[in-house]
């Protein structure tokens, strides 16, 4: 590993995630280190001239790969093939060049969503490929699956450190809050806030879809952030690593609906819509293999960054993904 300085190219940096690690290099500044974010008005990493061209200009030696084509439930049923082409292609395009380019280390993103369907709980790194994935999201995953045989091939051909990270949901600053985008939380945030902007009054009712009994397991992004950051500096192993609160902090649905209704000071009721689909009861992902390396890590407590996310959403709401 080089000990010079990093120049760390960020694709995907205009996202949820990448904006998250941008907010905590800004406030954590290392000389070593020069930050570069990118998203699509900088390249399209679809396409493999665009992607070298690219790496030309910033000749990075570290890079965190982020970008995707990601997408809610119903857009990856009706899409699977795109998501599926897209993905190889964005992914092939952005570890070839880091390979042509001699880069030292990339850190690409999968995700606890990508695992077989029918599995055991707690999912753990040795279990991405044990069976097909959900068939709602099969082109997502099976993209994101073959990041983890692409990095052990470019181990096993040419000795390099390419690796993964395995988040499981994440929230915070800078989600994409469209309601087509169906992940839970800013749906939530969206539907409520919309709702409080007709009059904040006791006689109002917020509508929850399904039980809210399912179990998921949500990190802030800015806990994610420090993490990636601490893969990129300490983590050298080309298997995959999952980034996820613990199993103790895992929160059902209501609890989520519940804690967003506190932060927004709701005065109105929450209804269960109990026709409406639960979805897979749970997904419990184990960060045990995290923990032995950074046993005292402390993620934020989930209200107080749900608050951070309420708040910044209010204040921001002009220029958010709505
Ligand atoms: P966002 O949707 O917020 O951001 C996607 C990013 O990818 C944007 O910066 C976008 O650029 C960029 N991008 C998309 N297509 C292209 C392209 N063709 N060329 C160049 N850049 C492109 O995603 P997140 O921050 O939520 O996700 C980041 C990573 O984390 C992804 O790999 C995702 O699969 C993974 N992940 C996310 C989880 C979540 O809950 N959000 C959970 C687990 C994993 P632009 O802004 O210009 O459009």
């Amino acid at each position: 590993m080089s000990e010079g300085r990093k120049i760390i190219l960020v694709t995907g940096g205009t996202g949820l995630v990448g904006r998250g690690i941008q907010n905590i290099v800004e406030s954590n500044k290392n000389k070593n280190e020069k930050w570069i974010f990118v998203g699509t008005k900088d390249a399209d990493l679809c396409d493999k001239k665009s992607t070298e061209k690219l790496f030309k200009k910033h000749k990075p030696t570290h890079v965190v790969h982020l970008a995707a084509m990601v997408g809610g439930l119903f857009h990856n049923m009706a899409h699977n093939l795109d998501f599926l082409r897209k993905n190889i292609h964005i992914n092939d395009n952005v570890l070839q060049s880091a390979h042509e380019n001699d880069v030292i280390k990339v850190i690409s993103c999968l995700s606890t969503c990508i695992f077989p369907d029918e599995t055991i709980y707690p999912i753990d790194e040795s279990m991405i490929h044990n069976g097909p994935p959900h068939p709602s999201n099969y082109g997502y995953s099976y993209a994101k699956r073959l990041i983890d045989v692409q990095n052990r091939g470019y181990y096993e051909q040419y000795g390099r450190i390419y690796t993964s990270i395995v988040p499981c949901n994440v929230f915070g600053p800078n989600d994409n809050f469209h309601p087509g985008a169906s992940h839970v939380i800013p749906a939530l945030m969206r539907r409520l806030y919309d709702l409080i902007k007709e009059g904040n009054t006791e006689d109002k009712v917020f509508t929850i879809l399904g039980s809210g009994r399912p179990l998921r397991q949500f990190i802030y992004s800015l806990d994610l952030a420090k993490l990636i950051i601490w893969v990129l500096r300490d983590y050298n192993s080309v298997e995959p690593i999952i980034l996820s609160v613990d199993e103790s902090q895992e929160v059902t649905i209501s609890q989520v609906a519940e804690t967003i209704a506190k932060a927004f000071n709701f005065k109105g009721k929450l209804v269960y819509d109990t026709s409406a689909a639960d979805g897979q009861y749970k997904k419990t992902a184990s960060n045990e293999k995290l923990r032995k390396y950074l046993p005292d890590f402390k993620f934020t407590p989930f209200n107080e960054a749900i608050k951070d996310t309420v708040d910044w959403y209010i204040q921001n709401y002009d220029q958010a993904r709505n």
